[in-house]
C-alpha cells in the first residue's frame, strides 16, 4: 500500500505538530506556512545578541504535550525551570508572590496586596476549585464546558469581593489572557490555577521558535507558500496555494488546517455552514501588541512575570520578564522585557504608529520600572489581529458544540488554539488529535 498523502496548512506548533506525528504515522508529509518563517505566534526574531519573542512567552509545568514532542524531537533540554515568582500591581506597587510550594502559602498570608478579610474570604472558592480540578484540561472540551456558566466579575460579586475581582482575579486572568479578567469565563480562572499557577512556570533556553525549528527540521515545510482554498475531492482533497513559484495546487489524501479560527471558512468554502458560523459569529476575537524593549541593563526585581489589572497600570496587562524567563534571550548582564497591551486598550487605538504605542506602554512602564527608559537599546512591536478568542462566558460551550458539529472521520481535519483553552500547549493537542483522527482515517485503524 503507497504512503498517504498530506499537507498541513500553517507551521505553527498545531501544524507543525500535527505533521510530525502523521509523519511518524507513515503519511507523506508536506507543511505549507504563508510566512517566511516557521512557528507563527511562537516565532522568536534575533537582533544584536537578543532572542525576541514576536508573540507567547510564558510555559506552564503543565504543558505536558510540549515537553513530550521536545523530547522527542531532541530538544527536551532546552526547557528549563525558570524563578516562579509572580508580581501584581496594585496602586503602582508590585507584590512580588512565589507562584508555587510552601512558598506560595508564606507569601500570601505575608502579602499586603489583600486585606485579611479578603484572604480569608478566599476560602469561599475551596470547594468550587477542588470540583473543577478534574474537569479542567488541554482537552475534553465537553468535559470543561460544564463549567463555563458564568464571568469571574458575577462569581466574585456571588461569592467574594470587590478587592479579591480587582486587585487579584482581575490581573491575574488580564495578565495572562491580556482581555478585562473580571469580563471572562470563570472557567478560565478554574483552568489558570490548575494548569498555569499551581504546576509552575516552564522555561526555555535562547527564543521560544526553539520549539517550532526543531519539528520544522524534521519535515518538508515549504515557507512563503500561501494556501488560498482546499475542495473536496472523492475522499481526498484539494489543495491551491501561491507559492514562491506562482499559484500550484496537488490532489492529497488528507488536510490538517490549523489558520486561525476567522480565516477558515475563506479557504474552505465546503464547511458545514454550522460549523462557519461557529467560527466567524460566536467566537468573539481579541487583538493583542506585544512589545520587546531590549535593554543595556537588568532590573532588580524578583519577579518573572507580573501583571495588572484593567486600567492599574494604563495600558500594560503583562510584563515579563524575558531575561529570567528564558537564559540567553539577552546578552550577558542585559536585560529583556515584553509587554502586552491590554485588547481593550489598545483596539481603539489599532491605527496608533509603533512609535506611538511604544511611547504610551515606555511611560507606563516607568511606574513600575522607574528610569527603564534610560536603558532601553531598541524595541520590537508585533501586532496580532486576531490574536486570539476571548474566553468570555458561553465560549467555551460554543467549542464544545463545534467539536460535537466536526466529524473525526473526516479527511479535512481543523486544528489550532479556538479547539481549547487558548494556549501553546492547548495548540499542541489540537495539532496532535487531528493527526490521530486522520491516521485513523487514512490507514482505517491500522496506525
Ligand atoms: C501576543 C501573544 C502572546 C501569547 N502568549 C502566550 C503565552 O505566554 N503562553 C501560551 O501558552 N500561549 C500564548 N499565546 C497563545 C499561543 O501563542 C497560541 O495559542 C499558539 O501559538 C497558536 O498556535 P497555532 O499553531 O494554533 O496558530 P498560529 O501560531 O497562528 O499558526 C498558524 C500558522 O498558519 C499560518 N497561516 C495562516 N494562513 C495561512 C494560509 N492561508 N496558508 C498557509 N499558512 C497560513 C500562519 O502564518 C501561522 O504561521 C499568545 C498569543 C499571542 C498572539
Amino acid at each position: 500500500m503507497s504512503r498517504p498523502r498530506v499537507i498541513v496548512v500553517g507551521a505553527g506548533v498545531a501544524g507543525l505538530s500535527a505533521a510530525f506525528r502523521l509523519q511518524q504515522q507513515g503519511c507523506v508529509v508536506t507543511v505549507l506556512e504563508a510566512d517566511d518563517h516557521v512557528g507563527g505566534k511562537t516565532a522568536s526574531i534575533r537582533r544584536d545578541g537578543f532572542v525576541l519573542n514576536t508573540g507567547a512567552t510564558v510555559l506552564a509545568d503543565s504543558y505536558t504535550a510540549m515537553r513530550t514532542l521536545a523530547r522527542e524531537a531532541g530538544v527536551g533540554d532546552r526547557l528549563v525551570a525558570p524563578p516562579a515568582v509572580i508580581g501584581v500591581v496594585r496602586d503602582d506597587r508590585v507584590h512580588e508572590l512565589r507562584a508555587a510550594g510552601l512558598g506560595a502559602i508564606v507569601d500570601f498570608a505575608r502579602t499586603p496586596l489583600l486585606s485579611p478579610r479578603s484572604k480569608l474570604r478566599l476560602l469561599r472558592t475551596f470547594v468550587d476549585l477542588l470540583r473543577s480540578r478534574a474537569k479542567v484540561g488541554f482537552d475534553r472540551v465537553e468535559v470543561s464546558a460544564v463549567l463555563d456558566t458564568e464571568s469571574v466579575g458575577t462569581y466574585c460579586d456571588r461569592k467574594l469581593d470587590a478587592e479579591i475581582r480587582d486587585h487579584l482575579l482581575g490581573p491575574v486572568l488580564g495578565g495572562i489572557y491580556v482581555v478585562d479578567g473580571p469580563s471572562l469565563s470563570v472557567l478560565a480562572l478554574w483552568f489558570t490555577i490548575w494548569k498555569v499557577l499551581l504546576g509552575g512556570l516552564l522555561g526555555y533556553r535562547g527564543g521560544l521558535d526553539f520549539f517550532a525549528r526543531a519539528l520544522a527540521d524534521r519535515l518538508d515545510v515549504q515557507t512563503s507558500s500561501r494556501v488560498t482554498a482546499v475542495t473536496r475531492d472523492g475522499r481526498g482533497a484539494v489543495v491551491a496555494w501561491e507559492g514562491p513559484d506562482g499559484p500550484r495546487s496537488e490532489r492529497v489524501d488528507g488536510v490538517v488546517l490549523t489558520v486561525p479560527a476567522p480565516r477558515v471558512a475563506e479557504i474552505f468554502p465546503e464547511l458545514d455552514p454550522s460549523v462557519g458560523r461557529l467560527l466567524g459569529d460566536a467566537l468573539e476575537p481579541a487583538n493583542y501588541v506585544s512589545i520587546r524593549f531590549a535593554l543595556s541593563r537588568r532590573p532588580a526585581g524578583r519577579s518573572v512575570l507580573t501583571v495588572a489589572g484593567t486600567g492599574q497600570l494604563g495600558s500594560l496587562a503583562t510584563i515579563s520578564y524575558e531575561h529570567q524567563l528564558s537564559p540567553g534571550s539577552a546578552p550577558e548582564g542585559k536585560g529583556l522585557i515584553g509587554v502586552l497591551l491590554y485588547h481593550e486598550w489598545v483596539t481603539p487605538r489599532w491605527d496608533w504608529t509603533d512609535e506611538e504605542l511604544v511611547a504610551q506602554a515606555l511611560n507606563d512602564l516607568e511606574r513600575i520600572e522607574p528610569g527603564i527608559g534610560e536603558h532601553v537599546e531598541f524595541t520590537q512591536v508585533d501586532r496580532w489581529s486576531p490574536a486570539a478568542l476571548r474566553a468570555v462566558p458561553g465560549s467555551h460551550r460554543t467549542i464544545a458544540e463545534l467539536d460535537r458539529l466536526l466529524d473525526p472521520a473526516d479527511s479535512v481535519q481543523l486544528a489550532g488554539d479556538y479547539r481549547g483553552m487558548q494556549s501553546v500547549n492547548g495548540s499542541i493537542v489540537s495539532g496532535e488529535t487531528a493527526a490521530r483522527n486522520l491516521g485513523w482515517t487514512l490507514f482505517g485503524g491500522r496506525t
